[in-house]
């Protein structure tokens, strides 16, 4: 793992949330995308070399919203850059972590990534995000 890419914080609306963020990190949202795989919209902020992603749920029945219904809004994932997903993947495997999805998927931001159970790291939803090379 190279270090800490961004902090995932699920919002009940980036129309209330995002000039929240803004005021609080001094710093304007730069990137706002719909991940339809997800089922959520981000928006992105710069904090250094971190980010902080804000996560709106797009339907009524996706992870955002089951989220929030359970647990109000608040942070949901931490994502750790790292070189080679696949290489993590099976590093992680092989350590006994269960992985939430096998195959790499397609994240917001030109990423590809993958997520752990939270039940296998301290009920932390980890993620880990690799640049896309296109
Ligand atoms: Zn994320």
């Amino acid at each position: 793992m190279l270090h800490i890419e961004h902090i995932g914080i699920a919002v009940k609306s980036l129309e209330t949330a995002v000039p929240l963020f803004e005021k609080l990190l001094n710093t304007p949202c730069y990137k706002t995308e719909t991940v339809s795989g997800e089922q959520v919209h981000t928006a992105f902020f710069k904090t250094g070399i971190n980010k902080i992603e804000l996560l709106e749920s797009t339907s009524e029945d996706g992870v955002i919203q089951k989220f929030i219904e359970k647990k109000g809004e608040g942070i949901h994932h931490i994502a750790f850059a790292v070189e080679n997903i696949q290489e993590e993947m099976k590093r992680l495997q092989d350590a006994g972590f269960r992985l939430l999805n096998e195959i790499p998927k397609q994240g917001a931001d030109h990423k590809l990534v993958c997520f752990l159970h939270p039940k296998d790291s301290s009920g932390v939803l980890i993620e880990l995000c690799q640049d896309r090379n296109d």
